[in-house]
């Protein structure tokens, strides 16, 4: 019995992160529990969140908080910038890699830097047109 709930967690948790590795629009965990009701339809929005809790836990996935609105989370937890579109909202991963925050920003920190996050502001092309 407690083999089979161990076993199902781990399903969820799978399925989870699957659907979060197969989109680059930085979902919502709202958005990630429809996707994995078509799979698992018992699965409950309080497991989806337990689940991105220990995938964060875990690194395997970021959390992204701007401080409003729901969280969003990104399934490449590698260091990447973000363009944030403030008339749709959409997050867009930057399409190169790079140039990024050089070595010299670090270290005029006034401390130990364990991790950064870098995001420009704007409208997206979408938006543009
Ligand atoms: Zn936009
Ligand atoms: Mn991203």
């Amino acid at each position: 019995m407690r083999k089979m709930k161990q076993k199902r967690m781990t399903k969820q948790k799978a399925v989870v992160y699957e659907i979060l590795c197969s989109t680059d629009t930085h979902p919502t965990a709202d958005w990630i529990y429809e996707q994995a009701r078509k799979r698992i339809p018992e699965i409950s929005l309080g497991t989806v969140y337990r689940n991105l809790q220990v995938l964060l836990e875990d690194k395997k996935i970021i959390e992204l908080n701007y401080g409003k609105g729901q969280s969003r989370f990104d399934g490449n937890p590698n260091p990447h910038y973000h363009f944030v579109c403030e008339k749709c909202g959409r997050i867009y991963d930057f399409a190169q890699d790079g140039p990024w925050v050089g070595e010299d920003v670090l270290t005029a920190a006034p401390g130990m830097v364990k991790s950064c996050r870098f995001e420009c502001y704007g409208i997206c092309r979408d938006c543009l047109d």
